[in-house]
């Protein structure tokens, strides 16, 4: 069994919002006592909507979101740090270990420095090079890696489309040579053609670099080909872990079911019934007691609002958070 890069132990993330003058506030737990191993190279995939905590917890893996409960431990061969309690210099090392590389690529490139600039500026901020030369150097091979033409690195963003931009920002979170990777919805902003470019790219960096990846996606069918495993969360909690194709052939929570049987299929004989959601995710200021999904699930019982499922094995590396999985299955 590969070592983990990171491993999170029952890790909360909670943040107080509408605090008045008198301190009276609504609190968002936005992770609630998550567990998961992030395996050293690989390629591992976390989906669920919109509100699931997905974002907060990829950050919470940067230090980059409070770490309110529980333990995220990040361990490679040279360090090993416990971000709750890392302090400043671990953290400025840390910093160049582990990288976000973010979402929409319009918004995350400045306008007005070159391509250049853009790359090279983490080195210079960590003060990792020694001379121009060497920065530039530096540049140039992962601009290189990222398959930029180096005729682009004069070039200001403006000049580039969507595809080669996202190249830029990857670019970008290479040149510290990090281990560890957060994808944000790295690709949800691009064509379906370009977003096929870019997750082979991610993949042969993977490779080539020894790197591992946390791919956060609202997306299943994007991790499908691209994830050797899949976390799935649900208003802050986990709901699913499995490798790809266990997911893919066996899933055993119903949201998880839901979610693949809302993937638009190519088929055009295929007349499964579709799964679907109804209503909203509920607040995660006020969660549902229990079992949370259980305010949209077809299969609730009673048990189900009044105690909250805890992991079982399934199969090697398959775990769910149900109730009913086995009647179910
Ligand atoms: Fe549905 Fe109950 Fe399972 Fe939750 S525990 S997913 S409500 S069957």
């Amino acid at each position: 069994m590969t070592e983990p890069l990171i491993s999170i132990q029952n890790l909360s993330v909670r943040f107080g919002i509408g605090k008045s003058l008198f301190g009276v506030g609504a609190e968002v737990i936005a992770v609630d006592n998550v567990s998961l191993d992030i395996p050293q190279g690989h390629f591992f995939g976390l989906v669920g909507e919109s509100g699931s905590g997905k974002t907060t917890l990829g950050r919470a893996t940067l230090k980059a979101a409070p770490i309110s409960g529980g333990e995220v431990h990040y361990s490679d061969s040279e360090v090993t740090y416990d971000l709750r309690n890392i302090d400043k210099t671990a953290l400025k090392d840390y910093r160049r270990r582990a990288q976000l590389i973010f979402q929409d690529p319009y918004a995350a490139l400045s306008p007005r420095m070159t391509v250049r600039d853009i790359i090279a500026e983490p080195l210079e901020v960590m003060r990792l090079t020694h001379s121009r030369a060497e920065t530039d150097e530096r540049v140039r091979d992962i601009a290189a890696k990222c398959r930029l033409n180096l005729e682009h690195l004069r070039r200001f963003p403006h000049a580039f489309s969507g595809g080669q931009r996202q190249r830029i920002s990857i670019a970008r979170a290479l040149v510290c040579s990090p281990r560890f990777l957060v994808a944000d919805e790295s690709v949800a902003a691009l064509d379906v053609s370009i977003q096929a470019d870019i997750l082979n790219l991610l993949k042969s960096l993977q490779n080539d670099l020894g790197l591992t990846f946390l791919f956060i996606s609202h997306d299943l069918s994007v991790v499908a080909h691209t994830c050797d495993t899949v976390a799935v969360m649900y208003l802050g909690t986990l709901v699913e872990v499995a490798p790809t194709r266990n997911l893919f052939s066996g899933a055993k929570h119903p949201y998880t079911q839901a979610l693949l049987s809302a993937i638009p299929s190519l088929d055009p004989d295929d007349d499964k019934p579709r799964q679907r959601l109804e209503g909203e995710i509920p607040s995660p200021t006020h969660p549902p007691s229990g079992c949370r999904f259980h305010t949209r699930c077809p299969h609730a019982v009673e048990l189900c609002s009044q105690q909250t499922p805890v992991a079982e094995a399934v199969d090697d590396g398959h775990v769910v958070a149900c109730h009913r999985w086995q009647a179910l299955s």
